[in-house]
């Protein structure tokens, strides 16, 4: 046993070896085999420790299965022994350091408010590190003498250097229960939610490796692990964990971005090779007659931006392979009129076209652009919604004749009820808000329409192409003359009655205001603002007499839309909200945007949401109101919305700020998720991947070939149903 523990210590990595246990046969008789021993695909309930309570707490962190825990990797790596690094830390500098607790003080402000300084040394330099309203456990927690771990941005307070809510882990080895971590000079740090801490996290991971190390499968071909000198699957896996290097890790991680990358650019080649194959689409004719006619009638000059972006359009229209385009503009960028130029290219060839929203206010709010811009011109439109109503039959049977030409709506549009004539194009505006099934289901009506997807969230040049693997990308980086950038402020919430005061001088000019502040999370413990209290705040104290009206996400969509719709009219003045406003609503009356916690939001919100005013033709202001305490991150954040309106840029931040794996706001944000790959800093492994993937393809579609074998069993088992969703 001794012997075994010096093994562990002096290998990397520990060796695992299956454990064997005598009553497996009695309990589960009648089983698989692979049942009896366990499957590390198994729920991670299964997993001794877990079970349901704790389970749901890993679910949180996007873990499911075993071998999923076994793939959640640690942010960072403590080092145990004391860092001897103080002297050379300035103010500014991030750092993660081992060192002593020397002292603690706790104590109240001037503004009686909790204060506690911890002093911690590495023998040599002192840091303070400073927690305001902190549990009062810490109290206990925090004893003279302990070695803490502390990770956080350094500041100076008084000429002393200062860590500021630092994240921190007491490092002595009393509640480490396990033998194993005991032992080890670096630990790895997680990250947690709910209930998890460090330890158990550890704790459970070892038992997973102890029990299953041996079932991790290879998923790259020995080619590639070759090309590229990668570690196997599951010595990678266990340096990610139990590594006594972390300045190797980097090197690790590459394998896991790469084989990400390989297996979603499989299916994007296969798919695109599918698409070429057996998909046919429409050829249209550039007639010029009604395009033309719009063109004449425009009541302003189009950008260059928009007559580039026209022209690809038209390009791609007219070849007879099946478009499939994302045109991606800033808020305001202009991307109503270049659809409709593509939709009157389809009409003018005997077409239908369609324009697709995912809200109803949005879809009412394109039928009035539209027909507006269309006044005069010999074209029937529609707007079609979601339920039943009067009239609605008509209108269906007037699509399936033909004698509508224009057709806007809801998703109301894919129902199997609703035939067309002869469709010909098909936009869906903010396309993340659509699933990949509603995306198959629009690419596969009819005569496989021409398909543009439109999207206000910017991404870098360099990553469109990849991340949406069949979409060919337009990009509308221009915004029409005459703008005036929005004003942006960042306040901290000490002075929000100066905010209050600059915010009633627009009403008095009539100008109407938006108020937002940050979804609530039944776990979040800090004492936020909520849209309810901040609702009654604003409409009974401070804006008393003026018209408020409060929005959430737990309304039904009806009285939400009844809302916006009357907001949209002037009759209310003050929207409070949570972030349900809708993407790409527009009330030009609204000047001022307030948003408060603004530090809690991300860059891509934050930007939609100051996209929300400015659009009429005044002067615009959005105030982003902070409160303490604020992260670096945080702070970073802030201080990039208020320095640049230019959407791409922001989004590239974005990315730069977030980590991989990070998947809170992906979603939101319409980028695919990602387990271990960061968009920004892996594009090269990106191109890689996607250029073997492709190879790969073009040589054997349909992974036939003998030596593909490993990469058609693991491809079909883990994206074969995804694969199904996009082979359109
Ligand atoms: P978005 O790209 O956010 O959907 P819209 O298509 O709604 O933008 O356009 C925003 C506003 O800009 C509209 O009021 C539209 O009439 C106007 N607009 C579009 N193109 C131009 C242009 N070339 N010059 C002036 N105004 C324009
Ligand atoms: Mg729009």
């Amino acid at each position: 046993m001794q012997y075994l523990n010096k093994i562990l210590i002096v290998y990397t990595t520990p060796v695992f070896r299956v454990k064997k246990k005598h009553n497996i046969r009695k309990r589960t008789m009648g089983k698989t085999t692979d049942q009896r021993r366990g499957d590390i695909t198994m729920p991670v309930k299964y997993l001794k420790g877990v079970g349901e309570v704790r389970s749901r707490w890993l679910a949180r962190l996007g873990i499911n299965s075993i071998l999923e825990l076994m793939e959640f990797f640690p942010h960072t790596y403590i080092q145990r022994q004391i860092n001897p690094s103080l002297h050379e830390v300035q103010a500014g500098d991030r750092i993660a350091l081992t060192a002593m607790i020397c002292w603690k003080e706790a104590r109240q402000t001037a503004k009686n408010i909790n204060q506690l300084n911890l002093g911690i040394s590495d023998g040599k330099s002192l840091i303070i590190c400073t927690w305001f309203h902190y549990p009062k456990q810490y109290e206990e927690l925090f004893e003279q003498g302990k070695t803490i771990w502390v990770s956080g941005n350094v500041s100076e307070f008084n000429g002393q250097l200062q860590l500021l809510h630092p994240q921190f882990e007491l490092i002595t080895d009393s509640d480490l229960e396990d033998d194993f971590w005991k032992k080890r000079s670096v630990l790895p740090v997680y990250h947690l939610a709910v209930l998890l801490t460090q330890n158990l996290m550890r704790k459970l991971i070892y038992s997973a490796f102890e029990q299953y190390a041996l079932q991790i499968r290879e998923n790259l071909p020995q080619e590639l692990i070759d090309k590229y000198s990668f570690p196997t699957r599951r010595e990678a896996l266990q340096k990610m964990h139990f590594t006594t290097h972390p300045e190797q890790v980097e090197g690790i991680r590459f394998r896991f971005v790469y084989e990400e990358f390989f297996y979603t650019q499989l299916m994007w080649a296969r798919h695109k090779h599918y698409h070429q194959e057996n998909v046919s689409g429409i050829a249209h004719e550039h007639r010029k007659v009604l395009t033309r006619e719009l063109y004449k009638k425009l009541p302003y000059k189009l950008t260059n931006a928009q007559i580039r972006v026209i022209r690809e359009i038209f390009a791609d229209m007219q070849s007879d392979r099946q478009m499939s385009r994302l045109l991606q503009g800033d808020v305001g960028s202009g991307k109503t009129i270049v659809t409709l130029f593509a939709m009157l290219l389809s009409i003018e060839n005997g077409f239908q076209a369609v324009l697709m929203a995912p809200t109803e206010i949005l879809a009412d709010q394109h039928y009035a652009n539209i027909t507006k811009l269309l006044e005069g011109m010999q074209i029937s439109t529609c707007l079609l919604k979601g339920g039943s109503y009067k009239g609605k039959s008509q209108v269906k049977q007037a699509i399936a004749q033909g004698e509508i030409q224009i057709i806007v709506g809801t998703h109301a549009i894919l129902q199997s009820d609703i035939e067309f004539a002869s469709l010909g194009f098909a936009a869906v505006d903010e396309q993340h808000r659509f699933g990949v099934e509603q995306r198959a289901q629009l690419a596969r009506k009819d005569k496989h329409p021409d398909l543009l997807y439109l999207s206000a969230t910017p991404i870098p040049r360099s990553l469109s192409m990849t991340v949406y693997g069949d979409l060919e990308v337009s990009i509308l980086d221009e915004l029409p003359p005459n703008r005036k950038p929005v004003t942006t402020l960042v306040r901290s919430s000490a002075k929000i009655d100066l905010v209050y005061n600059e915010a009633r001088r627009e009403l008095q000019k009539g100008r109407q205001i938006y108020i937002v502040c940050p979804l609530i999370e039944e776990s979040d413990k800090v004492d936020l603002i909520d849209a309810e209290r901040l609702f009654k705040h604003i409409s009974e104290k401070v804006f008393k007499g003026t018209s408020c009206a409060l929005l959430h996400g737990r309304m039904k969509a009806r009285e939400k839309d009844g809302i916006m719709l009357r907001f949209k009219a002037g009759e209310v003045k003050i929207l409070v909200s949570t972030t349900v406003i809708e993407v790409g609503v527009d009330v030009p009356n609204a000047s001022v945007m307030i948003v408060e916690h603004a530090e809690r939001f991300g860059l891509a919100q934050l930007h939609q949401l100051r996209g929300r005013v400015g659009r009429g033709t005044e002067q615009a202001y959005c105030y982003l109101i902070e409160h303490f305490p604020i992260s670096a991150i945080g702070r970073e954040r802030l201080s990039t919305i208020a320095g640049t309106t230019d959407g791409f840029a922001i989004a590239e931040k974005d990315l730069e700020l977030r980590g991989p794996g990070e998947y809170f706001g992906y979603e939101q944000s319409g980028l695919p998720r990602f387990r271990f790959a960061n968009l920004l800093k892996d594009q090269d492994v990106l191109r890689l991947a996607r250029m073997d993937a492709f190879d790969l393809v073009s040589s054997d579609p349909d992974l036939q070939k003998e030596e593909n074998l490993l990469i058609r069993q693991f491809f079909f088992q883990a994206y074969g149903h995804k694969e199904e969703l996009i082979l359109y």
